[in-house]
This record gives C-alpha cells, structure tokens and sequence, in this order.
C-alpha cells in the first residue's frame, strides 16, 4: 500500500468544545496534515467552501447549525468527501439519523487520539485509491476522465478542450508536480521529431492556460524560467 502523503491532505475539524478541538488538531497536525478548525456548524460550510478538505471530522451538537445539517449540505455539494462524526454516548441513537444522511464514520467521545487517526488515515486512503481509477487522473483541482475525454475543474465545472488541448492536458497530469522541457512535451504529446525552436508547444500552452483559467483553475500550468513547464500538484 502507497505511504498517505499527509502534508498533501487538508482536514477541516468542526467541533465547539475547545479541549477536544485542541486536542484533535494539535494531534493531526503532529502527523502532518493542514487542520483548520471551526466552532459553529454555520462557519463550516463558509470554510468547508474556501478550504476544500480532504476529509471533515464534524461534531454532532454545534451552534449555528448542528451537525446532521452540516453534513447534509456538504454531502449535496460533494457524495464522495469523507466525514467522521464526533457523538456523545447519549447521542449513540442519532448515529442511525447520521448513517441515514452518509456519513462516511463515527467516534463515539470519549475517544483515543489514535482510533480517530487511524480512522482518518483508512478513510483518505479509500477516498485516494476512488480517485486514482486508472481511467481518471486527478491534480491541481482538476479530474480528467479519459473514456468519457472530458474534464472537470473542481472550481469551475467542465473544461471544454480540443483533443490536442486535452492531450498536452493528459501529459501534464501524468506527471503532476514535474518539470517539461518543451522537447519532452513535443515527443510525449505530438509524437513525432518536431523542430524544437517551434513555438507550437508555448501556443497551445496558451490556449490550454486560457480554458483552465475560464474554468477557475488559473495557475494549473507554472512556465519554470529556463525549463520548461509544470503542473502544480494540488489546486493553484
Ligand atoms: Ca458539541
């Protein structure tokens, strides 16, 4: 099984007792991950929104909004993110409710650190493996699906592109977070000997940056000075 890249991976916690949200983030943190943490359930869907979390450890008795509702909206926003829910002993029968509504785990308090963690590591595995169908390939806030030989940018929907667009888009994400030269992307792309002073590569990046850009993902496709180009791993 691959290593969990945890510093890659963003954890949003909801939680109004400070003891036990200091306690989670200051645990998850120590195992590198990017935690944020929220105390009132309206905050969260405001930060769930702008943070885009890899996973979300949600309190079921929040102000604001409490957590069935919380995790109502982000499951009609997003089926797929995992969502570990916090409950009280005395709350164990709304766990039915929670698993009514989709919700990915529960701990029940009090819990061990290393129960939730572990949890979470199976849960953004799992979620990793979905994401990783050897007909998809997932970076930089975009998925690009190549039998239907669309893509979609998690900000801004479907990213209408040519096939030769989409081909120089489907080299990049096979090499996410790696430099190119302009003669790498002419072999892998084009296929054939090109004259490397053509500047056919730096056009089509041109037209491929406008798209993603249209479809919010400015910032995909970095020009490294001297180089060539790349991908940014995760969403610019
Ligand atoms: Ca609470």
């Amino acid at each position: 099984m691959s290593r969990l890249q945890t510093a890659d991976m963003k954890i949003l916690v909801v939680e109004d007792e400070p003891l036990i949200s200091s306690f989670i983030e200051k645990g998850l943190r120590a195992e590198g991950y990017a935690v944020e943490t929220v105390d009132r359930g309206d905050k969260a869907l405001e930060r769930a929104r702008l943070l885009d979390p890899d996973l979300v450890v949600l309190d079921i008795m929040l102000p604001g909004l409490d957590g069935f509702d919380v995790l109502g909206a982000l499951r009609a926003s997003d089926p797929e993110l995992p969502v570990v829910m916090l409950t009280a002993r005395s709350e164990i029968p709304d766990r039915v409710s929670g698993l009514d509504l989709g919700a990915t785990d529960y701990m029940v308090k009090p819990f061990a650190f290393a129960e939730l963690s572990a949890r979470i590591r199976a849960h953004l595995r799992a979620a990793e493996a979905r994401g990783q169908r050897a007909d998809r390939l997932q970076a930089s806030g975009l998925t690009l699906d190549l039998l239907r030989r669309d893509v979609e940018s998690q900000r801004g929907g479907p990213v209408p592109l040519s096939a030769k667009e989409f081909a120089l888009l489907a080299y990049f994400m096979r090499h996410p977070g790696q430099v190119l030269s302009r003669q790498q992307i002419l072999d892998g792309v084009w296929g054939y000997a090109f004259d490397p002073r053509s500047n056919l590569v730096d056009v089509y990046i041109g037209y491929l940056r406008r798209k993603l850009a249209e479809a919010g993902a400015r910032g995909a496709v970095e020009t490294v000075r001297g180089m060539g180009y790349r991908l940014v791993q995760s969403r610019p």
